[in-house]
């Protein structure tokens, strides 16, 4: 039986991708992963439990704290604002934090590895990728390569949302039976419950949403 390994962070894009893995992969098939990295927001992880139980699969948190260790970017340090934006330095918005998903994807190899699961499944995605250049596609095949070649795997790294706007992941979402879980997603930059409806991901998602006519039931809910 192939098995998947979902990297879950409790937001819209990956809880999209846990019911795109258990639609393709079957949810006994399905595990999920989830990083605690020192984020600002605890509420995700807690959002990233709810979803897993919620969807009927299994999720395992894992700690990783050299990246609040590290510091400077605007969902680890506090003393960073999320609103101050652009790094103008790099150009790239100070929600950026350097090689997270190239350090999320490898330990979520080594965590499949270990239990012969030869697929991750990650939300990332080039289309709205906010100028983070860990989610392009060419990122992830050579990480991919690397990963197959440094641990003698057959490891697969799906990303099913890596051409799809955010409308069009929304819809994704909608087909796959994926939106009643939103409710219990967590994607707003300030960490607020309900949502702040400000931050540049709470505007990126109600976009999403508006642009599919469908009604955010994490919005709903409140
Ligand atoms: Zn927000």
């Amino acid at each position: 039986m192939d098995k998947a390994l979902v990297v879950l962070s409790g937001g819209q894009d990956s809880t999209t991708c846990l019911y795109w893995a258990i639609d393709r992969f079957g949810a006994d098939a399905v595990d999920s992963v989830t990083f605690d990295y020192g984020q600002r927001h605890r509420v995700e992880l807690e959002c990233a439990k709810a979803v897993a139980a919620f969807a009927g699969v299994g999720n395992t948190c894992l700690p990783i704290d050299t990246f609040a260790a590290l510091g400077g970017d605007a969902l680890t340090d506090s003393d960073i604002d999320v609103e101050s934006g652009t790094d103008t330095e790099t150009g790239l918005p100070n929600t950026f934090v350097p090689g997270r998903n190239l350090i999320f994807l490898t330990y979520a190899a080594a965590y499949a590895y270990q239990r012969k699961i030869d697929h991750l499944v990650t939300g990332v995605a080039q289309t709205d990728y906010s100028g983070y250049p860990d989610c392009r596609e060419a990122t992830i095949s050579a990480l991919q390569q690397s990963l197959r070649l440094g641990m003698e795997s057959d490891v697969t790294i799906h990303t099913p949302l890596m051409h799809l706007s955010k409308r069009e992941t929304v819809l994704l979402a909608r087909d796959l039976g994926a939106l009643p879980a939103m409710a219990l997603t967590h994607t707003c930059y300030n960490g607020a419950r309900p949502p702040c409806g400000n931050c540049a991901a709470c505007e990126l998602r109600a976009r999403g949403f508006a642009e599919a006519g469908v009604d955010d039931p994490l919005v709903v809910a409140q």
